[in-house]
């Protein structure tokens, strides 16, 4: 476990004489995680409705201004900071509900990693903190013509309520019916390249010639509507998705011949002579790369299109299930947790559970325990698993 727990500021002042300013006013905690200290402010300066990080290296004595992935946290009253793992720095919201309480700091996991290639700074990355066990993303991959469409067209005409598709960017022209921020992002391909440097995108690639790529914001926007995120990518794509921390489904849609695809892609009638070649061309090497051992979970050959849907809701675990399914269970919580915690808060950890006391005086003294011992996923976005618990004093009435 990386180092000592949670510092108050005026240690940190007392230990690093660099000159670096911290700010007295608003709430900062100082969370260590190896040769890091990372300096969590909920006031970064800029504006006062979000939280602001920065970085101190020990073995340099040098300060950094990170560069901060995925959506912040609101401004809250208060924060509590527990360093997780050496991974994550779980940060806990002062007056907030329960569902919005528990996020994390993202400071060296696959994502951050990989991140960290594409950029001169330190990275690192918020994710909200998920409770219970919210159903995986679902990527779908497969050579253009195959099908995936038409059979993400029909998971979600069926289960409207239940699966939200991720609206990617692409530099593509539009086709006949498609529209602008339903079925893409139309974009220039300048805007696109400016946004994939500011970290803004999960993943993207050259794809027939063209870029595509997944925003963080549309598998976010997903997310926050309580769907289950589908991800319709292609294989390279794919394969970034399994490289970071986002826990997904990935589905191969295999064509039942080669003859088959080129039929479909010209029966489809969107593309010209041309590019049917160039996407004729390329499955060859997609068909090949969605073999690629424990890159995808599952193949469904689509021959026979209302056989390979029902194979496709079987292994979702709709099989079954006719019409609209609900939404997976979203718990509405009570405002519970009012915790202006910064001034006066305890924090204990064991393992991956933390218990938080709220320093409220009196009769309305709370803990907050938070249960973080299976978590999946991970930023961009979200941090699927967590438990959290808001216990009411006397300790003895949870017990037991
Ligand atoms: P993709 O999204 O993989 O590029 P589409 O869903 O657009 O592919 O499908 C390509 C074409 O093939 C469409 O015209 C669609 O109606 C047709 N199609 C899809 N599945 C089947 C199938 N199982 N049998 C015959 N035609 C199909
Ligand atoms: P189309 O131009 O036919 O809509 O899509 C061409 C290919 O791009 C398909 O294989 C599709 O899966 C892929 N694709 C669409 N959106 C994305 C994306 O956001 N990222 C990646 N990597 N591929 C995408």
């Amino acid at each position: 476990m990386g180092g000592a727990p949670v510092l108050s500021v005026d240690d940190l002042k007392g230990g690093f004489s660099n000159g670096f300013e911290l700010k007295s006013e608003g709430s900062q905690t100082a969370t260590v995680i190896g040769d890091k200290t990372y300096v969590i402010s909920g006031n970064d300066g800029e504006s006062t409705s979000t939280f602001g990080v920065r970085v101190f290296t020990k073995s340099t004595g040098e300060w950094a201004v990170p560069k901060v992935l995925g959506t912040k946290p609101n401004q809250c009253k208060g924060h509590a900071a527990v360093p997780l793992d050496e991974e994550r720095i779980l940060v806990v919201r002062g007056d907030s509900t329960l569902d919005d309480c528990a996020w994390f700091l993202e400071v060296d996991t696959k994502f951050i990693r990989q991140q960290r290639n594409n950029s001169d700074t330190e990275v690192v990355a918020w994710s909200k903190g998920v409770r219970g066990d919210v159903e995986k993303p679902i990527v779908i991959s497969g050579p253009s013509g195959v099908g995936k469409g038409t059979l993400i067209s029909k998971l979600m005409k069926e289960f409207p309520e239940m699966f939200g598709f991720s609206v990617s960017h692409t530099t593509r022209a539009p086709r006949n019916k498609e529209e602008d921020g339903v079925h893409y992002h139309f974009t220039d391909l300048s805007v696109m390249e400016k946004d994939i440097k500011d970290g803004k995108f999960l993943e993207f690639a050259s794809v027939h010639g063209n870029l595509y790529g997944t925003s963080v914001e549309a598998v976010e926007a997903v997310a926050d509507a309580g769907k289950i995120c589908i991800l319709d990518i292609d294989v390279q794509g794919a394969r970034s998705v399994r490289s970071t921390s986002l826990e997904a489904i990935f589905i191969f849609i295999s064509p039942p011949s080669f003859e088959e695809l080129e039929k479909r892609l010209c029966k489809r009638g969107t593309e010209t002579e041309e590019q049917i070649q160039k996407r004729l061309q390329n499955a060859r090497t997609e068909l090949e790369q969605g073999q690629s051992p424990g890159l995808f979970d599952h193949i469904l050959i689509n021959d026979d299109l209302e056989t390979c849907y029902e194979n496709l809701k079987k292994l979702l675990g709709l099989d079954g299930r006719i019409g609209a399914a609900p939404a997976p269970a979203s718990k509405s919580l009570p405002r519970l947790v009012d915790l202006p915690m910064v001034s006066d808060h305890l924090v204990s950890k064991i393992d991956h559970r933390i218990l938080i006391n709220c320093a409220t005086a009196g009769p309305n003294k709370k803990l907050v325990l938070i249960e973080a011992s299976s978590l999946g996923g991970g930023a961009p976005g979200r941090t699927r698993g967590l438990d959290v618990y808001a216990i009411d004093y006397p300790l003895a009435k949870w017990r037991g």
